[in-house]
């Protein structure tokens, strides 16, 4: 048993049969108590599934129920500020998803990706220059830049330098103000 990475809620591993030297991959899973602290379980074990091209298995206590009421004193999780601009009825349930995984920061970037990978070449597919990190490829990325900014001058919207900026205005604009600043 090899273990190739281990982060908060999981350990993934190449296991190999010494007798047949077949080998497949396995990831043991504990999740976290609260569903809000297993969101970055199901991105990371999405990041790993992007790696996988052979056999894996996916085992272990995720944590989850499908019912609230199977679990004992379950609750709802509490809901981020920013929810109220990302889900709302005239988002588009991809980019809705593509905006959430950027917001927490968990873009499946090849930077992401290489922790399961290591041998994955991690430069930027748009501009070849630079790591694709998620600051990268939403910020500072030449042609990543260039797309932002005609939307921006387009729906006149303002620009911002990074995540931790773009918070608070999201926080304080709700759905309805960003529609009424579109039309
Ligand atoms: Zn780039």
């Amino acid at each position: 048993m090899n273990v190739l990475s281990t982060i908060d809620q999981l350990i993934h591993c190449q296991a190999t049969q010494l007798a047949t030297i077949v080998s497949f991959h396995v990831t043991f899973v504990y999740g976290m108590n609260k569903e809000q602290q297993r969101l970055p379980l199901w991105t990371d074990l999405m990041d790993i599934a992007r790696t996988m091209s052979s056999a894996w298995c996916v085992i272990g206590d995720f944590n989850a129920v499908l019912y609230k009421h199977d679990r004992i004193g379950g609750d709802e999780a509490p809901k981020v500020p920013w929810a109220k601009v990302i889900w709302t009825g005239t988002v588009i349930p991809r980019h809705a998803f593509i905006s959430w995984t950027f917001l927490l920061q968990r873009l499946p970037t090849k930077h992401r990706i290489s922790r399961f990978s290591p041998l994955l070449d991690t430069s930027c597919s748009f501009c070849n220059v630079a790591e694709e990190t998620d600051q990268h490829i939403i910020y500072e990325c030449a042609y990543a830049t260039e797309i932002r900014e005609r939307i921006n001058a387009w729906w006149r919207l303002p620009d911002t330098p990074d995540v931790k900026s773009l918070l608070p205005k999201l926080i304080k604009t709700r759905g309805t103000q960003v529609r009424m600043q579109i039309s």
